[in-house]
C-alpha cells in the first residue's frame, strides 16, 4: 500500500517535470529568465518586489503572482507599473498550496513574454510544497523573515536547499525578536553550505540594492545563455 502511494507521487512529479521542461523551452524561445520566488506566508515577497522591480535599469521585468485566491498582491505590483498576471489555485486547481508547472503553463498566454527579460514568479506562501515542483524556472530564491525563527532551515531543509539565494528579510525587527542571526547562518550552512544570502528590510530599504543587483545579474546571465 505504502509502495503504491510512493509510485503515484513519483509519477505526478515526473509529469510535472515534463510540463516544466515545456515551459522552460517557451521561456528560452522568448528570451525570458525566470525566478521562482518562494517563502512562508507573510515573509515579505510582495513588499520586496514592490520596492525594487520599478528600478531594474534596462531589464524588462514582469510578475506572475501565485495565491490561493484574490488579487491583492497583483494589485500592489500593478501599482509599481510592472506587468503582472494573477494566478489563483482556487477554484481551478483545487486551492493548492503551491504552483506547479501546469498552473504556470495555463498563465503563459496571458503573459507578454516577448516583451520581458525577466519574469518573477511569486509562489504561494508555503515552506514545503513549492520546493517540490519545478515550474520551468532558471533559478529559485526564497525569503526568510526574522519573525519566523532562526531554526527554520533545520525544519524545512528542502526549501532552503533548493534555493540559489536566501533573502533574510525584516532585519529592522532584529532588536525585537529572539532571532539569532549567527545561529541562522549556521543552520543554513548545515543544509545548503555557503548559499548566497542577502539581508534586507523592505521597510527601511536596507539591502534592497543588493537584492536588485542580484535580479539584474540573473537577467544578464540568462541573456548571455540565449
Ligand atoms: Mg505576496
Amino acid at each position: 500500500m505504502h509502495r503504491v502511494r510512493v509510485r503515484v507521487v513519483e509519477d505526478a512529479l515526473d509529469a510535472n517535470n515534463t510540463i516544466a521542461r515545456a515551459n522552460r523551452a517557451d521561456f528560452d524561445r522568448a528570451g525570458v529568465t525566470v525566478v521562482n520566488l518562494m517563502s512562508a506566508p507573510g515573509a515579505g515577497k510582495t513588499s520586496l518586489l514592490e520596492r525594487t522591480l520599478g528600478d531594474l535599469g534596462d531589464v524588462r521585468v514582469g510578475v506572475l503572482e501565485g495565491d490561493v485566491q484574490g488579487s491583492l498582491d497583483a494589485d500592489r505590483i500593478a501599482d509599481a507599473h510592472v506587468p503582472v498576471v494573477q494566478l489563483n489555485t482556487a477554484p481551478g486547481f483545487g486551492g493548492e498550496c503551491h504552483l506547479d508547472a501546469n498552473m504556470v503553463r495555463s498563465a503563459l498566454p496571458s503573459l507578454p513574454l516577448d516583451d520581458l527579460d525577466l519574469l518573477v514568479v511569486e509562489n504561494v506562501g508555503n515552506l514545503v510544497c513549492p520546493a517540490e515542483f519545478r515550474i520551468g524556472e532558471d533559478v529559485r530564491a526564497m525569503v526568510a523573515s526574522v519573525a519566523e525563527g532562526d531554526d527554520k532551515p533545520l525544519k524545512y531543509p528542502l526549501m532552503f536547499r533548493a534555493c540559489e539565494l536566501v533573502v533574510v528579510n525584516k532585519i529592522d525587527l532584529l532588536p525585537y525578536v529572539d532571532f539569532d542571526l549567527d545561529r541562522f547562518h549556521y543552520h543554513l550552512d548545515a543544509v545548503n553550505p555557503g548559499v548566497r544570502r542577502v539581508l534586507t528590510s523592505a521597510r527601511t530599504g536596507e539591502g534592497l540594492d543588493e537584492w536588485r543587483e542580484w535580479l539584474v545579474q540573473v537577467a544578464v546571465r540568462g541573456r548571455a545563455r540565449v
